[in-house]
């Protein structure tokens, strides 16, 4: 079994246009040709002709057993309209978490703009997950994106269920002492190369996410993720398979944790 909690339908090649079913068709075809049962999508923070809204890719999934949303936040332009939205689609049931930008929109994780988003993710019980370290574009912020600012967040909102993307890449080794200290603290592995790995690159990231797991302890706190299409899945898969991990702590990591913090029902798979 494979979750995959970290994939993105926004269109980066933005000389043309493609239709979200497109998108969205190129996706599960990917999942296929490597074996991944499930796959969380990440609505963006804005919304434009290459980025679908949360309920465009929401009405788009609805019939599909294995994908699920989560649904983009923007700290700079919410009305209560959005708000509103967010609330019914989580009462719904048709989001399984919220994202947010950092780094990407200049704010800080512990913003009490957010209180009231915070709240309702506490509420109705679903992962608030952000984008951490390095940005793909060189207008984001890297300030905002550092993986320290979480613990504030994380001691402050002690019910709130947080993930960091990208272990916070390339400070890793902050990440790895917030997911320690933490207990509501998670990360996913998502986003660590533009493509596929290098050789030299695959080593030097099992040694970081090896060290981490030998501070953090067992991996309760990581999850699979790839950020696809910006990183290849098989090569994402590869890099799983070499890490030196006993089996079962693999597994925690593929599917398991993810399992159970987004609450996905694996029966059904
Ligand atoms: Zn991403």
């Amino acid at each position: 079994m494979i979750i995959d909690v970290h994939t993105h339908i926004n269109n980066y090649h933005e000389d043309r246009v493609v239709s979200l079913d497109d998108c969205l068709n190129k996706l599960t075809d990917t999942m296929l040709e490597n074996n991944v049962d499930y796959s969380l999508v990440l609505s963006s923070y804005k919304v434009n002709e290459h980025r679908p809204s949360t309920k465009q890719v929401v009405e788009a999934i609805s019939d599909r057993d294995n994908l699920g949303v989560v649904a983009g936040i923007s700290y700079l332009n919410y009305t209560h309209r959005d708000l509103k939205e967010i609330s019914d689609f989580l009462e719904a049931g048709l989001i399984k978490g919220l994202k947010f930008y950092p780094g990407y929109e200049p704010f800080y994780p512990n913003d009490i703009r957010f209180k009231v988003v915070y709240d309702m993710a506490i509420e109705f019980d679903v992962p608030v997950m952000f984008h951490s370290g390095d940005t793909y574009a060189p207008t984001g912020k890297v300030k905002y994106s550092h993986p320290l600012h979480i613990d504030d967040l994380a001691v402050d909102y002690p019910d709130l269920k947080i993930v960091i993307c990208h272990v916070g890449n390339p400070w890793i080794k902050d990440c790895m002492e917030v997911v320690y200290k933490n207990k509501n603290v998670h990360a996913d592995i998502s986003g660590l190369v533009l493509g596929d790995f290098s050789d030299k690159f695959e080593r030097y990231m099992k040694t970081e996410i090896e060290e981490m797991i030998t501070y953090a302890g067992d991996p309760k706190y990581l999850l699979y993720g790839t950020d696809w299409p910006i990183s290849n899945m098989k090569s994402y898969l590869k890099f799983m398979d070499q890490l030196e991990l006993p089996q079962e702590k693999k597994e925690l990591i593929l599917w398991k944790n993810a399992a159970e913090l987004f609450k996905i029902d694996v029966t059904k798979l």
